[in-house]
């Protein structure tokens, strides 16, 4: 017997694949990482993709692979924008993808046009093959087209269309209602983007993509259906976790009725959702696209072959929990802060947020903004500050003012080095331009207390720190 294993084992190895002698794994986060740069089709700001160009681009995969992509129909927006529907394999296992109900929420429309091209790209590769012939994909890569124009959440209408599906007040969630009840998908897959300030955990890093398996009902029921999407939920977890190590979090959320996720799940298409929060660094917005790639194109693969079968949906509730308002763009801390009306000074830390293109149900911040003053033991800095021993004052910074031209104002005025009672008495004489509370956007002087006198060592602009090192 022993004699004949040799033989047997070289002929495994040339059976084609289709002949299932060799079962080839289900692709690796690593190796989707590494494929995406030949997959990758989006544009370097997902934010700048808009109806028009959504357009050009799926008429260029259309072109690129002829007969892969089917434009089944097309829904219209409140606006009359036409919404495309598409239908990519053949399976019998059907899946319902849509991206951007929330107009400044594109990065999955972006990763959705990508994981197009590498299904188009790959026609030899048997992870494309099994998603082809196993699953039929049905995709709405831009829900909302109206909200995308103005990069705003809601809809022309100024409805949020993921709290109008019992309503159905909106065109565009009748026609998302009206695709679930036609095609009757076996999953759905809710994409979205949420605050990128967000913590996995209360320790946890900031969140790069949040999951959740949408409840259908009031008691979290598992049902068979919610057991596959919390099983997706922790393929995605193992597929990014080589990736972007601590950066995937739990969706927290109740059971919310008029939500579609929700509503889905209820109506017999379990749904698993999918937010793209941050990853500060650069080439931040090209990342979280590569990594919602590889979280769809992973977890459809094992949906596709089978192996998510075997996956143990209990490491699901082992996912840490998002825990809200717990980054900041920076965090300085530990300084003595004079806040301008001539109060004495308190230890205390600060925390800043930059303008960014997702505002969701917040108003939009229009400049870089001064958010929290206190203990801020707890907030997780993308940048920080350790301002032990600096005195920190408010001052005026009309928009366009540097670091240089700041420097140069306070010598001016001899407030470059001076004692802290004259530079208190100097900022007090600010008023109300000069006091450093939350939705403060002028700068922070820092100065060094070096005996009597106080020297400016640097100060934050803008929301960043200029003149001094950060840790
Ligand atoms: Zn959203």
């Amino acid at each position: 017997m022993r004699r004949s294993l040799a033989p047997v084992l070289a002929l495994s190895l040339l059976l084609p694949a289709a002949l299932g002698a060799v079962s080839p794994p289900t692709p690796t986060g690593p190796a989707l990482w590494e494929a995406w740069p030949t997959a990758r089709v989006s544009p370097a700001d997902p934010w700048g993709l808009k109806h028009s160009g959504l357009r050009v681009a799926l008429a260029d995969l259309q072109a690129r692979h002829p007969g892969l992509i089917t434009l089944v129909e097309e829904g219209t927006s409140a606006e009359g924008r036409q919404i495309p529907l598409l239908r990519l394999g053949s399976g019998p296992t059907g899946v319902l993808l849509w991206s951007q109900m929330h107009g400044d929420e594109p990065t999955a429309t972006s990763a959705l046009l990508d994981l197009m091209h590498w299904l188009g790209t790959r026609p030899q590769d048997p992870a494309v093959q099994r998603v082809l012939s196993r699953l039929t994909l049905w995709v709405i890569p831009m829900l909302n087209p109206d909200g995308a124009e103005r990069t705003q959440r809601w809809n022309a209408q100024g409805l949020d269309i993921n709290r109008d599906a019992l309503r159905l007040s909106s065109p565009e969630g009748r026609f998302l209602k009206a695709v679930r009840d036609r095609v009757q998908p076996t999953v759905g897959y809710n994409l979205h983007n949420q605050n990128p300030h967000l913590r996995a955990g209360a320790t946890g890093t900031q969140v790069a993509l949040s999951l959740l398996s949408v409840p259908g009902d009031e008691a979290f029921s598992v049902t068979p259906g919610i057991r596959q999407t919390r099983r997706l939920a922790v393929a995605v977890d193992r597929l990014v976790q080589p990736l972007a190590q601590g950066r995937v979090a739990r969706y927290d959320t109740d059971y919310t009725a008029r939500a579609f996720g929700d509503s889905m799940t209820r109506w017999g298409t379990p749904t698993l959702l999918i937010e793209t929060g941050g990853w500060a660094g650069p080439a931040e917005a090209e990342r979280l696209v590569r990594l919602n790639f590889v979280a769809l194109a992973g977890s459809l693969s094992a949906l596709a072959d089978g192996s998510l079968a075997a996956v143990d949906d209990a490491a699901y509730d082992r996912i840490p929990f998002n825990q809200r308002d717990a980054t900041a763009a920076l965090v300085v801390r530990h300084v003595r802060l004079a806040s301008g009306r001539g109060l004495a000074p308190f230890a205390a830390d600060l925390s800043f947020l930059l303008p960014g293109p997702f505002a969701g149900e917040r108003p939009r911040l229009r400049q870089p903004v001064l958010t929290e003053v206190g203990d801020l033991a707890h907030v997780l800095g993308l940048a920080d500050l350790d301002g032990t021993g600096l005195l920190a004052v408010p001052w005026p910074a009309p928009e366009g003012t540097d670091w240089p031209a700041l420097k140069t104002l306070l010598a001016s005025r001899k407030l470059d080095a001076t004692d802290e009672a004259t530079l208190l008495a100097a900022v007090q004489t600010k008023g109300e331009a000069a006091v450093a509370g939350p939705g403060f956007t002028g700068a922070v002087l820092l100065y060094r207390t070096v005996g009597d006198r106080v020297l400016l060592a640097g100060a934050v602009l803008r929301g960043r720190v200029v003149g001094l090192e950060l840790r």
